[in-house]
């Protein structure tokens, strides 16, 4: 599809239509969800191969967790977690920094051989043209994502490094040359608020295929009580802000929205998630409760971290069970996962979920 194309379907607004109607089709089953917690298998698994990392952004939420590679899964039992997974079609993998590990490319030609569509996600900052080449190499890419944060300062600043930014564009045009899809994603925060307008113009540059733009999440302080007493051990991998903390103004907000506007107009496919939040900006900055039933993406996607244990979402330190020893067909609606899923459906999701991302409306 070409980006004129794309830019008059964003004219028309029928790309919210489809997500929208994509949300929709949840309905049934997030209703479901209510009765007894049960969900159909996931298609999409969502993993994380390592902690370790060779930046140290001011943002990150895996900053407080153990980094070694003796924590992390050994090959063969990430070709078990892969056996394991049932009918996924889809792999997002994640880190730290994927390329740290040093079996990444056994990994990911074991997921490519399973014809399993591939999502690499990198900070790109060791992304060389022979790393370029064996991505492009694998049949089943889907496409690779990345994070621009700012301008060049500012995004050198928030990455924690001073070549930061010249590496991760090199990186994009090396993927751009290979015919790869490139999606970014803008984690807006204090820092790069009134920077979106660039961080769109560098990426219309470049030709990237898609930009998300995401709020900051945070926890205030009671929220992780909250979750706690709800589920004994169940702890909250976000930073806690104080109750007055408010990452962005209404009018801040606003600015990206138009900026988002005029990229789209110039066909570069650029979201702002949560998606409902373009009509709720004044709540949204406040931090005001937005009326209406709300669904977690999340929640249908099957999330392991490095030590193949299942999550229900990147944010809750709350493993059911291990997908490297069981299939997920054991794990994905056993008792204590559907009692899991039935409590939070039923209270709405957490109250720092409206906060995060994957949050949409139903
Ligand atoms: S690149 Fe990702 S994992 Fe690494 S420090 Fe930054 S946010 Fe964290
Ligand atoms: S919306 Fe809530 S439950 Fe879903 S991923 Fe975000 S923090 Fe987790």
């Amino acid at each position: 599809m070409n980006r004129l194309f794309i830019g008059s379907l964003h004219y028309l607004g029928l790309i919210e239509f489809a997500i929208n109607r994509t949300i929709g089709n949840y309905k049934p089953s997030w209703d479901n969800m209510k009765k007894d917690g049960t969900l159909p298998l996931p298609f999409y698994l969502n993993a994380i191969l390592t902690q370790r990392c060779n930046l140290n952004c001011i943002m990150c939420h895996e900053q407080g967790n153990p980094k070694s590679r003796e924590l992390e899964l050994s090959t063969d039992q990430i070709f078990k977690l892969i056996d394991n997974a049932g009918p996924v079609r889809v792999a997002a993998v994640t880190g730290g920094e994927i390329l740290i590990r040093s079996d990444i490319w056994e990994i990911l030609g074991y997921l490519d051989s399973r014809n399993i569509e591939l999502k690499i996600s990198t900070n790109a900052y060791a992304v060389t043209d022979a790393i370029a080449d064996r991505i492009a190499g694998f049949r089943h890419i889907g496409n690779v994502a990345i994070s621009i944060d700012g301008p060049e300062l500012i995004h050198n600043a928030i990455r924690g490094r001073k070549d930061a930014f010249k590496r991760t564009t090199e990186a994009i045009r090396l993927f751009k040359k290979r015919g790869l899809r490139v999606s970014i994603t803008s984690v807006l925060q204090p820092d790069n608020v009134d920077s979106m307008g660039e961080i769109l113009e560098t990426c219309h540059a470049l030709r990237v295929d898609r930009v998300s733009i995401i709020p900051f999440t945070y926890k205030k302080p009671g929220e992780e009580a909250l979750v706690q007493k709800m589920f004994p051990g169940c702890t909250v991998r976000l930073p806690e802000k104080a109750d007055t903390y408010r990452p962005f103004t209404e009018k801040q907000l606003e600015a990206v929205k138009a900026a988002i506007k005029r990229y789209r107009a110039r066909g570069l496919l650029s979201l702002f998630y949560p998606p409902f939040v373009g009509n709720h900006t004044g709540a949204y900055v406040a931090d005001r409760p937005i009326a209406g039933s709300f669904v977690c993406k999340q929640f249908y996607q099957l999330f392991v971290n490095e030590q193949g244990k299942m999550y229900p979402c990147p944010f809750l330190d709350k493993s059911f069970g291990d997908i490297h020893t069981r299939p997920v067909a054991e794990l994905w609606n056993s008792d204590e996962l559907r009692d899991f899923r039935k409590t939070v459906a039923l209270g709405n999701l957490f109250p720092f979920c409206r906060r995060c991302c994957a949050l949409h409306r139903l």
